[in-house]
């Protein structure tokens, strides 16, 4: 665990250290990059955090960081728990509690295919169309989404801030060790596990009013019960493309269970959730447009 504390030089220092010694300036670009930290009071020892630091850690990034740090959010940085197509999983720490911070990478995450669920979104109708805007807009959603599920009640990370690109949360798992993912989770009664799946996407449609859009056993942390996770793309249910995606996410989760239990028919399941019928292919109903 790197500490993030006051080393003294400034009370606008703080430092994000390491075990590791730090390594040799490779590049010139690595020596202004770590000058403008040292200009922030921010000062990276730790080797992982190199690596990716060129990714994740730029300059829009690691000022977010800082103010989350002197808001008092964040006290320590851990190492990196996952590597996704848009963003980076850190654990850290706020007092002596783990928390897990988020952060959408501004370089390379692929926002083309952000568009879709942002767009038809009432929530973000106002918002610009650069692809920094649409990252901060993503990582406002998430957190948004993440707070409208857990305030219904459900099993999701408790959202504690966000600010531009990074999603400060709840850590699910314990002693630094997240939980498995559902897909490497050993679930001894997976009947009882589908059910409560199912009941989740009930209750985030009518408590939270809200789809998840990317539900599967990769988005889903196993102990003892299931916790969602990565709601970034999750939509309301007036968007208008709700109901396919409501379709995918039942046809997702059926998909992985239907060789561990029994599972319900998929338009039972949607009926239930939305009270309406099965849109089937031929009829365009109201759930096939857009
Ligand atoms: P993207 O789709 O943008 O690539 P992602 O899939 O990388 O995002 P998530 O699915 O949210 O991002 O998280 C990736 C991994 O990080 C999870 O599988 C889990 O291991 C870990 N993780 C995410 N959030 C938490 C959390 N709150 N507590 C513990 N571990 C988490
Ligand atoms: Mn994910």
């Amino acid at each position: 665990m790197l500490s993030l504390g006051d080393p003294g030089p400034g009370p606008r220092s703080c430092i994000i250290d390491g075990d590791s010694s730090v390594r040799r300036k490779e590049t010139e670009q690595e020596y202004d990059f770590d000058r403008e930290i040292a200009n922030l009071g921010i000062r990276i020892k730790d080797v992982d955090t190199l690596k990716v630091r060129g990714e994740v850690f730029d300059e829009i990034t690691l000022l977010a960081l800082y103010k989350l740090v002197h808001k008092k959010w964040i006290s320590a940085i851990g190492g990196s728990i996952s590597t996704g197509k848009e963003a980076n999983v850190f654990l850290a720490e706020k007092d002596s509690t783990d928390i897990a911070i988020k952060i959408y990478r501004i370089r390379t995450a692929n926002f083309n295919a952000m568009g879709e669920y942002i767009i038809g979104d009432r929530r973000f109708a106002g918002i610009k169309k650069t692809k920094k805007d649409l990252i901060f807009a993503w990582s406002r959603k998430e957190f948004s989404n993440l707070k409208r599920a857990h305030t219904a009640g459900l099993s999701v990370p408790e959202p504690f801030v966000w600010d531009r690109n990074i999603l400060v949360m709840e850590f699910i798992g314990s002693q630094g060790i997240p939980y498995p993912q559902l897909k490497n989770a050993n679930t001894e009664n997976p009947d009882r596990v589908y059910r409560e799946i199912l009941q989740f996407i009930e209750d985030l449609y009518k408590k939270a009013g809200l789809i998840h859009a990317d539900l599967s056993e990769f988005n889903i942390l196993y102990h003892e019960k299931p916790y969602i996770i990565d709601m970034g793309q999750s939509v309301t249910i007036d968007h208008p493309k709700a109901f396919r995606f409501l379709k995918r996410d039942i046809a997702n989760i059926n998909h992985f269970f239907s060789s561990r239990c029994d599972v319900d028919d998929e338009k039972v399941i949607f009926s239930r959730v939305t009270g309406m019928v099965f849109p089937d292919g031929g009829t365009k109903t109201q759930a096939e447009e857009g």
